[in-house]
């Protein structure tokens, strides 16, 4: 090496995986929730760098379509929201850090407040003077965060001279519209509201908003549902993020041979595998991965589903495509997105949607379409 420059830019492209986050898609989710929340203001989870699509292009792009309120869960979060949507009112689901009550304020944002400590430490900052707004967080069933209903009724003074600037709660079973715990949860929220009358209630999130108008209040929190994941009956939502990598070779194997770290799982026929440039280091699961006895996840490549042979390493994957002659090297495959749902994916590896996308790898190229 004469010059030992290391500028990366020199490099040839990586032939790597990528997602590409469809804004206007995001803008046309929301505009459906819009429709679904039934006159409750509807506001946007951006937490978790908004579900793996990247905090800043989502609200941008979630403001521009009218969201006025965010939830994110840390301060860090809030702060980049406020950066890019100057107007919005933002809360921070976990609530108030010993001391923080100053620079939450001083940074515009709102804590959730969900334990008598945290009540306690903001109403003593607001009477020395402190300026700033928070919500109430009451469980109603969860256990999680929140003052319990006793809590809430015993020290309703003190909710009193808090003025929260919403009262919340969360479901635990939205996903499961049969399940009992919804309707107790709705009504003990009723109860709850009752405490800080006039001010504005939240209660559900996604799912919750399907499960009917009892459960909407004031104003909706969906997360999962802004960004294309599954969220129960409902509405047709468009996909947000599309995972794809490309193939870097594809090869002939023999019937009878195994594939993959472990020889985890053996060819039952003579078969044209493909190796793609994604692995678990990219937060596609490892857990998706086949094995004999145990079919993994499905691929999406020119028209055709096929399956993923074998475990999933670090960088790489294998997929079947003795069916799909026109699978070489180059061609990109759809890991998840509009042909393999990422739920589908998340299901094979026993988790949810949720943590797929919020896992999705910084090595990824992210291409968001559509401006942001
Ligand atoms: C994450 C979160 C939401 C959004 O939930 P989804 O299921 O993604 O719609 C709403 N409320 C609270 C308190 C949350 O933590």
């Amino acid at each position: 090496m004469q010059n030992s420059s290391s500028d990366a830019t020199a490099l040839p492209a990586r032939p790597g995986a990528r997602v590409r986050i469809d804004l206007p898609a995001l803008a046309a989710n929301y505009r459906t929730l819009v429709a679904a929340a039934g006159g409750a203001e509807t506001a946007a989870a951006v937490k978790g760098d908004a579900y793996g699509i990247g905090i800043e292009p989502a609200t941008r792009t979630l403001a521009k379509a009218g969201c006025r309120t965010f939830f994110v869960a840390l301060p860090k979060e809030g702060a980049l929201v406020r950066a890019v949507a100057p107007e919005a009112t933002v809360y921070v689901l976990s609530g108030l850090a010993p001391g923080a009550a100053p620079s939450l304020a001083a940074a515009g944002l709102r804590p959730v407040l969900g334990s008598m400590a945290e009540i306690e430490e903001w109403a003593a900052w607001k009477k020395a003077g402190g300026e700033g707004r928070a919500a109430l967080h009451v469980d109603t069933g969860m256990n999680r965060l929140g003052l319990t209903l006793a809590e809430a009724a015993a020290g309703s003074a003190a909710v009193d001279d808090l003025a929260p600037a919403l009262g919340m709660s969360h479901l635990a079973c939205a996903d499961t519209p049969a399940h009992p715990l919804n309707a107790a949860q709705a009504e003990r929220f009723a109860a709850a509201a009752a405490l800080f009358p006039g001010r504005p209630a939240s209660l559900a999130n996604s799912a919750g908003i399907q499960l009917g108008a009892a459960f909407r209040f004031d104003l909706v929190r969906p997360g999962i549902a802004l960004y294309g994941g599954r969220f129960g009956p409902g509405p047709a939502l468009a996909t947000v993020a599309t995972v794809t990598a490309p193939i870097v070779q594809v090869r002939e194997i023999p019937e009878g041979e195994t594939i993959g770290y472990g020889a985890a799982e053996t060819l039952r026929r003579p078969t044209r595998a493909a190796i793609l440039s994604i692995g678990y280091a990219d937060g596609y699961p490892r857990a998706a991965g086949g094995a004999d006895g145990r079919p993994g996840a499905f691929a999406f490549v020119d028209g055709h589903r096929v399956p993923l042979i074998g475990r999933v390493s670090m960088d790489l994957l294998a997929i079947d495509v003795t069916d799909v002659p026109s699978a070489r090297r180059g061609v990109e495959v759809e890991l998840f997105g509009p042909n393999i749902a990422v739920d589908a994916v998340a299901e094979a590896a026993g988790t949810i949607g949720y943590e797929l996308l919020t896992r999705l790898g910084a090595r990824l190229e992210r291409v968001h379409a559509g401006g942001g």
